[in-house]
């Protein structure tokens, strides 16, 4: 499906929070940073001062030789992340998919909210005005609306200070060819260096590389990954901002015996855990609307997904189709430690009969395969699916998403 993602970045954020609360600050060249007298580095720049060349990174001297008249100010976080709660508060009001991305930016899906591309503008006008109102008149923002999160950041980043900028399908071409590998997210400084030394300056060029010397340089997944942003491929998606307090959920995890990169593996366990949650949805007469699948890495990062359905299930393999969907989508960054997936948006199951004969034989066979499961054990009948995976005695019990954080 299209998606319509808004990316929001506030402009010089800690500086103009400074300039807006000492007025005697505005329109002069500050830099925002450390304590005074210690060996402080620029944290965020007036636009004033980028205008002399001050810019994020520069020692104080470095940064006092690009403009002598530069004034130094000593940071303040409580004050900032106090505004960027407001300003996520704001966010919320147009969506209920929003990822805090770094204390001045925010990603929003709009799809499910907007008909056209005018909406979109309309909620972007809105937000802007809000902003000014609630969270100060002299900040500003830029705004990227794009069909992904990759292209509605490069959008925010093309006009500044308080840009409104559309990449719509039209514009794609044009811009993969225009823009160098800026700061796009994933390429750093060295990456960026040694794609120069292959003849990689634009993002076009970095599409049209061949994959599999992409892959042979980087590795599979990374030169898939370097290859996907040369061509504006950004399937990530905004996660559901519900999902940190479900009201109600079932599902189960799996601690792995040993951490694994195969996606393979993976879906071995994702389809067995599913079973058990659907086993006990059903023994508990509850249908799930939405489907939540859950990773955690072998540093104890994790990642977390869910998507909601038109209609409710209870049945295991759906859930681990819904799971697995999500998870096609992912790249193994790291080795991963723990499995989880579960079904929220529970609601009682007065099941009514099934009209379509296909749906009414395989809810025959799920009840028939409880029946056995109930009377011989757990997994006496299982998928072929799941018998190759290897199995620990210890399984994770019952957890809500939250519990994960
Ligand atoms: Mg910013």
């Amino acid at each position: 499906m299209r998606r319509t993602i808004l990316h929001i970045d506030m402009n010089s954020y800690f500086a103009s929070v400074e300039q807006m609360c000492n007025p005697f600050l505005r329109g002069k060249p500050i830099a925002v940073g450390g304590a005074p007298g210690t060996r402080t580095i620029v944290i965020a720049a007036s636009r004033e001062a980028k205008r002399y060349g001050v810019s994020l990174g520069m020692l104080h001297h470095e940064a006092l030789a690009c403009c002598p008249d530069l004034l130094f100010i000593e940071g303040d976080p409580a004050k900032y992340t106090d505004l960027t709660q407001t300003f996520i508060d704001i966010c919320k009001r147009y969506t209920d998919r929003l990822e805090v991305y770094s204390v001045d930016e925010l990603f929003l899906d709009l799809t499910s909210w907007i008909k056209s591309k005018e909406d979109a503008l309309r909620i972007a006008r809105y937000l802007k005005e809000d902003l000014r109102r609630e969270v100060g008149d002299y900040l500003t923002c830029s705004v990227g609306i794009a069909p992904n999160r990759m292209l509605a950041k490069l959008g925010s980043d093309m006009q500044k200070p308080d840009g409104l900028v559309v990449i719509d399908d039209q514009a794609i071409p044009a811009i993969l060819e225009w823009v160098e590998m800026v700061d796009m997210p994933g390429i750093g400084p060295r990456l960026k260096i040694r794609l120069g030394d292959l003849g990689i300056r634009t993002l076009k060029q970095l599409g049209g590389y061949p994959l599999a010397s992409l892959q042979q340089l980087f590795g599979p997944v990374n030169g898939q990954r370097l290859s996907d942003i040369g061509r504006g491929i950004d399937h990530a998606p905004v996660p559901y901002v519900d999902d940190i307090a479900p009201t109600k959920s079932m599902g189960h995890t799996y601690t792995l015996s040993a951490d694994t990169r195969s996606k393979d593996e993976i879906y071995g366990h994702l389809l067995r855990l599913a079973e058990k949650v659907g086993r006990r949805l059903r023994r508990d007469s509850y249908e799930g609307r939405r489907v939540w699948v859950y990773l955690r890495w072998d540093d104890f990062t994790g990642r977390h997904e869910a998507v909601t359905l038109p209609r409710y299930i209870d049945d295991g393999y759906e859930i681990y189709r819904c799971g697995r969907q999500i998870m096609d989508q992912w790249y193994l960054v790291k080795p991963v430690r723990l499995v989880g997936i579960g079904a929220t948006m529970l609601k009682q199951s007065g099941k009514q009969l099934t009209v379509l004969p296909d749906e009414h034989k395989r809810e025959g066979l799920v009840k028939a395969q409880d029946v056995i499961n109930d009377r011989y054990g757990e997994q006496t009948i299982q998928r072929a699916r799941t018998l190759n995976v290897r199995l620990r005695t210890k399984v994770g019990g019952f957890k809500t998403p939250h519990q994960f954080h």
